[in-house]
């Protein structure tokens, strides 16, 4: 499905540090039922780059404070999908100690794929594209032969050039991170997915893919199609392999890592730097200080609103795209290690008419499944359908409402029947 960019406003827009907040909501996320544990206590002092959460067995990834202060509380905050999570607030003060016992760990003597796998691992690196899977988690592949490294570039949400600028901006970062991501993963080809609309970035590569490490990297440009950066559509395009919804696409001997991701693992070996911050595009209609900044990950978005002086009264404001973001409904609520994109979007009274019947949804939809049933499933309380038509294999892409002439509510439809098939099977044991 073709979908209006929107990313001129900032793909000229160089990286620009945002100025640190005074207070930091540092997310604690849990993934699968498992969270991290904070491991610091409220009035206890922390230092930047201090372990201040994690998890037994590495699942979820760990969390490290952003700056050094005092931790003000530990509690939920409201998160951008507008449920309750747990948070370590950091009052920051502003005296950027580092944590030198975690810096010493994180120096490698010599990049084994071992040593490089606790990196990522100590780092506390996460896929950047949203999911927020631990990279350490995915990249343990044991003995398992990797034949292709997929570097996702294709940020196909409309307005967001997070990936775009460290490509642009920082691109001999980005290829060496690739680089010692596949020295973990000894995949025996790597290739970069880009789309059309960035083409001028073959240019940038160019010098790049004549070094010796670099030489045998492919390039790939595939269309300005959403939902291109997903995983399995990026494979199908590239590979034109269908992996089944129910496979993982590692079986088939592939890895993907998106743009932020890579460039993270860079950051962790080569700057010792755990991931405490991340690159976010700030943009939108309603929005008037566009640009991508590098922000520490627990800065509430209101602190962002602040630091660019926006002043336009009552925007809808999305963490992530404008597809698959989720809204703000409290503006304490942080960045997190997923979070691409900082949108201030018009409010629509949008009017909610009946299915027509038109397929269009069907049509759209890159999971090849039938949306209109969740929305007419979900309404009439019948929940064992809702499986019965897959919804667990809908990625979220919120194509089918996007093209919906009616603004059938499918999304609202499709997230409450997930959490409620959720919760039925947490009741059934
Ligand atoms: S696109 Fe909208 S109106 Fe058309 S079938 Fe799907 S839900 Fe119904
Ligand atoms: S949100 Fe789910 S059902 Fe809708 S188009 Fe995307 S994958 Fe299909």
């Amino acid at each position: 499905m073709h979908i209006e960019s929107m990313k001129d406003k900032t793909k000229g827009k160089k990286i620009i540090p945002l100025k640190a907040p005074h207070l930091l909501h540092v997310p604690l996320p849990e993934l699968f039922g498992n969270k991290p544990e904070p491991v610091v206590e409220t009035g206890k002092r922390v230092k930047k780059y201090q372990v201040i959460g994690q998890a037994k067995e590495g699942f979820p990834a760990k969390v490290h404070s952003p700056v050094s202060g005092i931790v003000k509380k530990i509690g939920n905050i409201l998160q951008a999908d507008g449920k309750d999570g747990l948070c370590i607030t950091i009052e920051n003060d502003y005296q950027e100690e580092i944590d030198e016992t975690q810096e010493k760990e994180l120096v490698p003597e010599e990049y084994t794929s071992e040593e490089l796998l606790r990196i990522v691992k100590d780092a506390g690196i996460v896929g950047e594209g949203g999911a927020r899977f631990p990279t350490a988690v995915k990249y343990d592949v044991a003995d398992q032969e990797i034949k292709t490294f997929f570097v996702n570039s294709a940020e196909c949400e409309p307005y967001l050039t997070a990936d775009y600028i460290i490509m642009k901006e920082k691109t001999a970062e980005f290829f060496e991170g690739i680089y010692l991501a596949n020295l973990i993963l000894k995949a025996k080809e790597v290739v970069i997915g880009i789309e059309r609309q960035n083409k001028e970035l073959e240019d940038i590569f160019a010098p790049f893919f004549k070094q010796e490490k670099y030489k045998d990297y492919k390039l790939e440009i595939v269309p300005d199609e959403y939902p291109q950066g997903g995983q399995l559509q990026l494979i199908d395009t590239i590979k034109g392999i269908k992996i089944p919804d129910d496979a993982s696409s590692a079986d088939y001997g592939y890895i993907m890592s998106n743009t932020g991701t890579v460039y993270a693992i860079y950051e962790a070996v080569v700057k010792h730097k755990p991931l405490i911050e991340r690159i976010v595009t700030v943009s939108g209609e309603e929005s008037d200080n566009y640009g991508n900044y590098r922000i520490k990950i627990g800065t509430p978005v209101g602190h962002i609103l602040d630091t660019i002086e926006y002043t336009k009264k009552d925007p809808m404001i999305i963490m992530g795209g404008p597809m698959m973001g989720k809204y703000i409904y409290d503006l304490d609520t942080p960045i997190h290690k997923g979070a691409g994109g900082v949108l201030m979007l018009k409010k629509e009274n949008i009017e909610r008419l009946s299915c027509i019947g038109c397929g269009y949804c069907v049509d759209v939809c890159p999971m090849y499944l039938i949306p209109m049933k969740y929305e007419e499933h979900y309404r009439k309380k019948k929940y064992h359908k809702l499986k019965k038509y897959s919804i667990d294999d809908c990625i979220d892409c919120g194509s089918c409402e996007y093209i919906c002439p009616c603004n059938v509510p499918l999304m609202e439809s499709i997230f409450k029947g997930k959490s409620k098939l959720k919760e039925l099977e947490n009741e059934a044991g």
